[in-house]
């Protein structure tokens, strides 16, 4: 089968198509920079193109890629109709999707009324979502969900402590995030391990730019560290994490500060670039200037390590116990220094690192020593083999594909 993953944004819109027999991309792309001037970037294991092509709207850029992809010279299709399905990255589908589903008109309905609870990222799926249905009316599309994996947490792990009217009238609650990511990197650490996922408890840390970590027990989550929206949790490039909703009536009055600009704060100017006094929300940027003793960069860093600590040691406690403690995404899967100074909190629970083996650059790696009693992993997600796993399962299950 071959699937054409889609992760549509307000502005940009990332493409691969993967093959599902073997499991690689044979196909990966970006349409950039949609409704302003318009970058393409189109890559296979022959070719690297990169051009600025206009995009007017979404529409537009999915008519590039499949240009691209029936091209005559650097295209790996002759006709669309090799495309067997469409995987759809949806980040929120509130308590309606458990998993991931063909995507119909009422789907689509559905999904417009989560939008409320994800403004940024919601819409601009969908503009995706339509744009391939007009384009490609008769191929199969899946919706694969960022909030779907979580939907196993317990009332006790999603229940803020607010009056139960408002999760009955508006569903406030905590959905977490990321679980695209989580489910792929917690079955592939109990694949690279040799365990059987229902049978283990793991710790996933998404440390990129957006962080999340999720407590996976036995294949399902119990908690995932994002809450109501993304911007709960660990201290991130640019977003707070867990704050006292106290200080933010304080701040407002002080600094005279309405809603969309205490939001815009939290979102967009806090997390390591605040605390770094906007030095960067990039790590490898402020592990630099660490070396170079700029002292509120290395605060931001250990700040961030700290919380990440406090956050694995809650969910080996939430599980009663952890088998795996796995790092993935930009910051986990390359930042041998974080990954340490995370690991020297947690020696409580057993864990001793193997310095080599955590300097180590690999699809999946152990770098705990054998002897530690919990396995500390580092593993390269890869959310669009996970969409494209989802939807050619999806398509089976509908029977609409031959194999
Ligand atoms: P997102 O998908 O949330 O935008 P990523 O998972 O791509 O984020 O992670 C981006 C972060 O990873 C950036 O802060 C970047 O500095 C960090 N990163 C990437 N490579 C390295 C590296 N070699 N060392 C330290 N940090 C890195």
């Amino acid at each position: 089968m071959k699937i054409l993953v889609i992760n549509s944004g307000s502005s940009s819109l990332k493409f691969q198509v993967i093959d599902s027999e073997s499991e690689q991309a044979m196909v990966k792309g970006l349409c950039e920079r949609i409704g302003i001037d318009g970058v393409f970037t189109y890559k296979t294991d022959k070719i690297s193109i990169k051009e600025s092509v206009s995009m007017r709207d979404h529409t537009q850029a999915v008519h590039r890629l499949l240009d691209a992809l029936v091209d005559p010279e650097h295209g790996i299709i002759s006709d669309f109709s090799e495309i067997d399905v469409i995987g759809h990255r949806l980040v929120h589908g509130g308590e309606k999707f458990t998993g991931s589903v063909v995507v119909t008109d009422e789907v689509i309905q559905a999904m417009t009324e989560c939008n409320d609870l994800a403004p940024l990222h919601n819409p601009a799926n969908l503009i995706g979502v339509d744009a391939c249905r007009k384009l490609m009316p008769d191929t199969l599309m899946v919706g694969v969900f960022d909030t779907a994996f979580n939907q196993t947490m317990e009332p006790k792990a999603y229940l803020y402590g607010l009056p139960y009217r408002y999760y009955e009238k508006y569903k406030i609650r905590r959905y977490g995030f990321h679980g695209i990511s989580h489910k792929y990197v917690s079955q592939r650490a109990a694949q690279f391990m040799g365990q059987d996922p229902r049978h283990v408890k793991t710790i996933v840390c998404h440390l990129g730019n957006g962080a999340s970590i999720s407590a996976v027990k036995y294949g399902k989550v119990i908690d995932n560290s994002m809450g109501f929206t993304p911007l709960e949790g660990l201290v991130m490039g640019t977003r707070c994490g867990d704050v006292d909703p106290g200080a933010l009536e304080f701040l407002a009055k002080k600094e005279n500060l309405d809603f969309p600009q205490i939001m815009a704060i939290l979102n967009q100017e806090s997390g390591v670039l605040g605390i770094s006094k906007n030095f960067s929300s990039d790590f490898r940027e402020l592990k630099d200037a660490e070396i170079k003793y700029n002292e509120k960069a290395a605060l931001a860093r250990e700040i961030f390590a700290y919380k990440v600590a406090k956050y694995v040691g809650s969910y080996a406690a939430a599980m009663n116990g952890v088998d795996n403690i796995v790092f993935t995404a930009g910051v986990g899967e390359n930042d041998s220094d974080i990954r340490e100074e995370i690991c020297s909190y947690l020696e409580f629970l057993g864990i001793t690192i193997d310095e080599l083996k955590n300097r180590e650059q690999a699809e999946a790696v152990r770098i705990s020593e054998r002897s530690s009693k919990v396995n500390v992993l580092v593993i390269r997600t890869n959310e669009e083999l996970e969409i494209a796993r989802e939807a050619a399962a999806v398509a089976r299950q509908a029977g609409t594909v031959r194999e």
